[in-house]
């Protein structure tokens, strides 16, 4: 199975799903996967919760939401990226700091909840990329 990239429009802020370039369903502006990094997220199966998606942020900014066994890559410009992931009232997160650079070109994290007391908790963990399911 090819790699399933996700885009947040820069026109209509719409988050679409790609294997290739092309164009916003929604506002038809061309969308590209080219990028000179990007952040690859795997989503941990679980049982807890599996029917829902994870809604995903990267500096604030919402790319939609990542179902359960699921592997997204976010191509992305060379810098900063906070990422934070929610789920309906469950929005602690360890929220990592991700520096894409020319010697960091692809970072593989991994997302998985961790029940909590009073709500879960989302924990990110950087991996190696051999770790990542093969789809
Ligand atoms: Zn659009």
């Amino acid at each position: 199975m090819a790699k399933t990239y996700r885009i947040r429009c820069p026109r209509c802020g719409n988050p679409v799903n790609l294997s290739a370039s092309g164009a916003c369903p929604q506002c038809s502006a061309p969308l590209s996967v080219d990028a000179p990094a990007s952040i690859s997220i795997y989503r941990m199966g679980n049982f807890y919760g599996a029917a829902n998606g994870f809604g995903i942020y990267i500096n604030e900014q919402p790319y939609g939401a990542i179902g359960n066994r699921e592997t997204l890559t976010f191509p992305l410009p060379y810098g900063e990226y906070k990422i934070h992931v929610v789920c309906g009232m469950n929005r602690k997160c360890n929220d990592p700091v991700i520096k894409l650079s020319e010697s960091d070109t692809n970072v593989c994290l991994k997302v998985h909840m961790k029940a909590g007391f009073f709500q879960n908790s989302f924990i990110l963990e950087r991996v190696d990329p051999s770790t990542m399911p093969q789809n």
